[in-house]
């Protein structure tokens, strides 16, 4: 690879920026002794009076625990959604800069392409759901800012290969973005181990899939400090509410309860895997590394109605490249896969 300028990626507006300074910023220490009177906050205790931690640290260090990655290479958003818009925001100049995503896959990255005016170069992924390097490069220009990946891969649930994954890490000149929203229900360890390898490599999870906290708005980046230092300069400064920290912290007290759903979860899809495969107008059951399966049917839009008026609710995602009469089908509790079950063999008669 090139040698890796992080600070030619950054947009020059974001480097001049003088990061807006909260009354906690300046002062986090609270000792019991002490009294705040910095914040025009309400002095009458009920709880929720108080400015959250702006940096979420008791929060980050649990996560640092549990993935084995230090504080200040961790950044915390309102859900990945804030945190990919912070990275759009951070690098790509509006108008100017293009970033390159790869359908079918997740629709937020074109839509925060779309509010930050930043061309999408899309390079559909070869028939085996896996990137092609040679378009990717071919699209790539010195305006090239971000490469997403999205592995597992919404809506195909495979995990794209490594050696692949190793050849664009190496190869794009911009940052490159692994999604990691679905991991925890991958074999695959992802790339967090390697983050210190490339310099240009963002990795971004979530507490809404595997840990069971899509209410609580939490996503997850992880990147090499300098990445996130800048990432902190252009946050608001309170984007991950108090209610939220403590929620995340208590329910992350509890792995091995997430790890037995994970488990019943991956069974549940094994099993729906097989009974699938014996419908009759059932064509394929992708193979899936996530918490859902992509199936191709013989007519989507009527079995997504079926299924509907049994009050069951599926997304069809045949609008899609590679996805032509597929619906995608998250894997619920074992009593909601056997009503499904017993719908789809009604259908099937
Ligand atoms: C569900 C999902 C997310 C999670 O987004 P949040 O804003 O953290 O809830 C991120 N990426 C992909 C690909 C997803 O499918």
């Amino acid at each position: 690879m090139n040698k890796f300028d992080l600070n030619k990626l950054i947009r020059s507006n974001i480097k001049a920026l003088e990061p807006y300074s909260s009354a906690r910023d300046e002062y986090s220490g609270l000792t019991n002794s002490g009294i705040l009177l910095d914040a025009n906050e309400n002095p009458f205790n009920n709880g929720i009076n108080r400015y959250p931690d702006p940096l979420q640290l008791n929060l980050k260090k649990r996560l640092a625990d549990l993935r084995g990655v230090p504080v200040n290479q961790i950044l915390l958003g309102n859900g990945s959604d804030e945190v990919l818009d912070l990275v759009f925001r951070a690098f790509c100049e509006p108008g100017v800069d293009n970033v390159c995503t790869l359908p079918p896959t997740y629709g937020m990255y074109q839509v925060l392409a779309g509010i930050n005016n930043i061309e999408n170069r899309t390079v559909t992924l070869t028939s085996d759901f896996q990137p092609d390097v040679e378009n990717i490069l071919r699209v790539t220009d010195e305006h090239s800012k971000i490469l997403f990946l999205c592995s597992p891969n919404n809506p195909t649930g495979n995990v794209f290969n490594s050696d692949i994954v190793r050849t664009l890490l190496e190869s794009y000149s911009g940052l490159v973005v692994i999604d990691e929203a679905y991991i925890d229900f991958a074999e695959d360890p992802g790339w967090l181990g390697k983050l210190n390898n490339y310099p240009n490599l963002i990795v971004t999870q979530t507490l809404s899939k595997a840990f069971g906290m899509a209410s609580v708005r939490l996503g997850i980046c992880f990147a090499s400090k300098e990445i996130i230092a800048v990432l902190n300069t252009i946050k608001p400064p309170y984007n991950v509410n108090g209610l939220s920290q403590e929620v995340a912290l208590k329910e992350l007290g509890n792995i091995e309860d997430t790890k037995d759903k994970i488990q019943l979860i991956n069974d549940e899809k094994k099993k729906l895997t097989k009974l699938l495969e014996e419908v009759s107008f059932v064509r394929e059951v992708f193979s899936s590394e996530a918490n859902f399966l992509l199936v191709k049917v013989d007519d989507a839009k009527k079995r997504y109605h079926q299924l509907l008026e049994a009050g069951i609710i599926v997304r069809n995602r045949s609008n899609q490249p590679l996805c032509d009469n597929c619906l995608r089908i998250s894997i619920g509790t074992r009593h909601e896969n056997n009503r499904l079950t017993d719908q789809i063999k009604k259908m099937d008669l």
